[in-house]
């Protein structure tokens, strides 16, 4: 789960890597550390704690020249994060230095074997074994780093993205990858080596993503040779160009990443229509749905499999289908869902939902229901991803990258995603009326200005987080398709807060949590009208008998829930499904106010990472 990022060209190779691991530092912060060759030998230097950290030490440590270094920031597998298990990590002669994304499962047998042989180790970490088993190779049978790697990994079970060079051979990198992604850039005369584009985007447009169990040897003036670790036989690079671009990851202005997507999402959102919504002709166009339309229309049932958030979109997503496209939906934890001998059959369609498309658990899910012959979908944000790849078909979110560890306009992109599917899924089987079907179709064109006008509440949201800054509990309630958005804001609010929040389907308050509420906790009711509007604003009365604060998202112009909370925020009025993509909005920003008042570190909380790689 960590970030990675090397250079070999004819640049200092510190600024860029140093520049490259803060970028990354959403993948993994618990440690830094980067290694230079400085023209003689190897210059390493890594602390625990932040990029900035490292800088620090760097400084008082070692000279920062030289053009080919490679750098870490690490997200602890094995061994807590402190200095000694941070890598780089050298290999015993210290000819040899590694970093390491991912997991090796069979270390321990691994290093048993090598410590027979008189290695020994300074670190808990896999990462150790694996720089020490390389060596091991090296030596041993008397090969170059390259076949070494590559004769050693094929003795590794786990999941890896590798970056390895050898002080007596400075003018190589060779990368490897199974399960953790790496990226080459190609720039003149000189290599960026990345777990993804964001490190090496301004200096280069064209990147090499290597695929799983594949390897590079990176060579100074030479090029990039890429073959199979298993068969060793030789790939053709397939150089892209990448369409990112740099202020898309850098803050612009915004105090926090997080709060720089949230405003993003009326872009994103209609990003995620482009090409897709053609309101004119009354058509959505979806390539993977298309194309694959008998599997979805003969489908049993849908399966959605996600984890956290996404999981959140998933449940979002069963109301739709099942309301527009009269589809049995089924939402599952991909952790859960995994590991029980599920039922699945040749009818199933699996939904697989990440915006990394690197979730660990989900991406196991996905080959599992691919072996029992399911059709499997995948939607996810980042291009060339894990889930994208593994999928039969899929549809992007085109979000654009989210640095945030907690997500935000990765949920309702994801959200619009599932919602294009199911309308287009509804037309297909005849199970929406035109006339309906345009109706949602010239709505969804107006979400972006609505969610515009939704983050116009700001000001207003934070006044009413600066009332509940210091409550430690919070209630979230919801019903309908605003359930799943209830669910959403607790876990916003516990993610960047680390108050203790729970949503709940609002009816279901009196089974259990009602009995919390006292004048002491705050209680986020999501109360837009249509839909069970009465419903909602009864259980409202219920809270208000028991002194709870009610903090109400409204529709505009209400004013029934006006009348009985303490606090209420009004979003533009829509269709009932579509409101979760409104009323969302301000409960990410109520969690983001209270976080920072609170003086969290918003964007990388703490214990969490953006990209889950391990289940
Ligand atoms: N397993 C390695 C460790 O614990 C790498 C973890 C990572 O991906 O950051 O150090």
């Amino acid at each position: 789960m960590c970030g990675i990022v090397g250079y070999l060209g004819h640049r200092e190779a510190y600024p860029i890597i140093v520049k490259g691991l803060k970028r990354l530092e959403y993948r993994g912060y618990d440690s830094a550390g980067i290694a230079l060759y400085d023209g003689n030998d190897i210059k390493l230097s890594k602390t625990k704690g932040k990029v900035a950290d490292l800088e620090v030490r760097v400084e008082s440590e070692i000279s920062t020249n030289g053009s080919l270094g490679i750098g870490h920031t690490r997200w602890a597998t094995h061994g807590v994060p402190n200095d000694v298990n941070s890598h780089p990590h050298y290999s015993n002669s210290g000819e040899l230095v590694i970093i390491h994304n991912g997991i090796i499962e069979n270390y321990e047998a691994l290093k048993k074997e090598l410590t027979k042989r008189g290695y020994t180790f300074k670190s808990d970490t896999d990462t150790e074994v694996l720089i020490n088993l390389i060596e091991d190779v090296k030596n041993k049978e008397n090969v170059k780093l390259g076949k070494a790697v590559q004769i050693a990994l094929n003795q590794v079970i786990g999941a890896y993205a590798i970056a390895v060079f050898d002080k007596n051979k400075p003018d190589e990198i060779v990368v490897a990858r199974l399960g953790s992604p790496l990226a080459i850039g190609i720039g003149e005369d000189e290599f960026f080596i990345a777990s993804d584009a964001s490190p090496f985007i301004e200096f280069t447009n064209n990147a090499i993503y290597l695929e799983d169990e594949e390897m590079a040897i990176v060579r100074r003036h030479k090029g990039v040779k890429i073959r199979k670790i298993h068969d060793d036989s030789l790939v053709a690079p397939y150089v892209q160009e990448l369409q990112l671009n740099l202020e898309e990851i850098e803050k612009g202005g915004y105090e926090h990443f997080m709060l720089k997507e949230i405003y993003e999402q009326p872009r994103a959102i209609m990003d995620t229509f482009r090409g897709r919504l053609l309101t004119d002709e009354a058509i959505i166009k979806m390539a993977g749905v298309e194309d694959n339309m008998k599997k979805f229309l003969n489908a049993n049932r849908i399966i959605v499999v996600a984890c956290g958030t996404s999981w959140h979109a998933g449940l979002v997503a069963e109301y739709i289908f099942e309301d527009l496209a009269r589809i049995p939906v089924e939402v599952e934890y991909a952790s859960e869902f995994r590991y029980r001998n599920p039922v699945i059959t040749e009818n199933d369609v699996l939904i697989a939902i990440s915006q990394s498309g690197e979730t660990a658990d989900t991406l196991a899910a996905i080959k599992m229901a691919k072996s029992k012959g399911a059709f499997v979908f995948g939607v996810c944000n980042v291009v060339g991803s894990s889930i994208a790849r593994e999928t039969d078909a899929g549809a992007y979110t085109h979000a654009g990258p989210e640095i945030g560890v907690a997500s935000t306009k990765a949920f309702t992109t994801q959200i619009t995603v599932l919602t294009l599917m199911a309308l287009r899924l509804a037309r297909a089987k005849g199970t929406i009326s035109s006339s309906d079907y345009r109706k949602y179709l010239f709505e969804l064109e107006s979400i972006p200005s609505k969610v515009e006008k939704a983050l116009s509440s700001d000001n207003h949201v934070k006044m009413i987080a600066n009332i509940y800054k210091n409550a430690s509990n919070c209630l979230y309630l919801g019903r309908g398709f605003n359930f799943p958005v209830a669910l959403e804001g607790a876990l916003k609010l516990k993610e960047i807060s680390y108050i203790h929040a729970e949503g709940y389907p609002a009816a279901e308050m009196k089974h259990g949590p009602i009995a919390l509420i006292d004048e002491q906790m705050p209680v986020v009711v999501i109360a837009t009208k249509k839909g069970h509007y009465e419903k909602v604003v009864s259980n409202i009365q219920e809270i208000k008998s028991r002194k709870g604060k009610i903090i109400g998202i409204v529709t505009e112009g209400d004013t029934s829930v006006k009348e009985l909370a303490d606090h209420v925020i009004e979003v533009p009025e829509t269709i009932e499904a579509l409101t979760p993509l409104l009323t969302t909005i301000p409960l990410q920003l109520l969690s983001y106010h209270i976080a920072v008042m609170l003086e969290k570190n918003v964007d990388q909380p703490r214990n969490l990472a953006k990209s889950v790689t391990v289940e």
